[in-house]
């Protein structure tokens, strides 16, 4: 029988989860869901026309393996955003070979849609990208891309992945699907947060918790978990017992790239949540470099 270790909590609840519902049919009026609430216009008029490269590669080891049951909601959701605004075109591949560096160039960013594991093991695959990012591009992530590439047990696969995106998931996230989290608007004077013109709100999703100290030096934090208000199932891991901050959603420059990254995202009803969609448009014209905003790290704005 296979040993389940059990400190490796995070991925087995995440991956065990994801693979209890993969039967669950992504339907017909989930689809329409989406459809009525992606936004109908884009947050800033696009520069040029822009292309978003959108992969939700899940891997087990060497298997590929089916991932959350929002993936197919997040792919949906992110067609009819584009096909709604004309803010940008998407492009949908799992193939690992369109990120060499004459495939990438066709593209203004890249998205990893609840990506998992280590689906990026080839050194020049990895050249290929952090070059597209540092040297202009924009990386879009949705909750389980934090989860990717340096994952539990082997946080150090490529560990400017982890820089770039902000953070890793810390190797057992205690918190459960049908957690409700109160949620509070940390910047609110950001284009990228207008859609919740400054109130938070209450969600039900699955959240990770990032290993790393100091996670406000780090990034400019625009959610963040409200821990007064938020009664989660169990105890925050030890790591952020400290400061108990829990960002959710966040942006970053690097080199010259922009980043934006969601933790939310686990369930499937994320995508078809109109005001959360405004927000991940508002997020994806960021890092396609149409819409202007401050990525100063939250620590250090004066
Ligand atoms: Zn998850």
């Amino acid at each position: 029988m296979k040993r389940i270790i059990p400190v490796c909590l995070g991925a087995v609840l995440c991956a065990s989860v994801a693979l209890g519902q993969r039967r669950a049919q992504f339907t017909p009026e989930q689809m329409k869901l989406i459809e009525e609430a992606v936004p109908k216009k884009a947050v800033v008029k696009p520069k040029k026309p822009r292309r978003l490269l959108v992969t939700s590669l899940c891997m087990s080891g060497d298997k590929i393996i089916p991932g959350h049951p929002s993936i197919q909601p997040g792919k949906y959701a992110l067609q009819q955003m584009a096909k709604s605004t004309g803010a940008f075109e998407v492009v949908l591949s799992d193939d690992v070979e369109m990120f060499r560096p004459e495939k990438l160039k066709e593209f203004d960013a890249i998205c990893f849609n609840n990506t998992q594991g280590v689906i990026i093991r080839d050194p020049a695959l990895q050249d290929s990208i952090y070059k597209f990012i540092t040297g202009g591009g924009g990386f879009v992530g949705f909750h389980a891309a934090v989860a990717t590439i340096n994952q539990y047990p082997k946080f150090d696969v490529w560990p400017w992945y982890s820089e770039m995106l902000g953070g890793t998931e810390s190797g057992g996230h205690p918190w459960m699907p049908r957690d409700s989290f109160f949620i509070k608007v940390d910047d609110p004077k950001s284009p990228l947060t207008a859609a919740f013109k400054g109130q938070g709100f209450e969600i039900v999703d699955e959240v990770f918790q990032l290993q790393e100290p100091n996670l406000r030096d780090r990034f400019r934090v625009l959610l963040s978990i409200d821990m007064e208000k938020s009664k989660p199932s169990r105890p925050p891991l030890p790591i952020r017992q400290k400061d108990n901050d829990f960002p959710l959603t966040w942006i970053r420059t690097e080199g010259k790239g922009r980043v934006f990254y969601s933790g939310l995202g686990h369930n499937p009803h994320i995508f078809w949540h109109p005001v959360l969609l405004e927000h991940f448009l508002a997020g994806i014209q960021y890092a396609l470099g149409d819409l202007e905003a401050d990525a100063t790290p939250s620590s250090k704005i004066r």
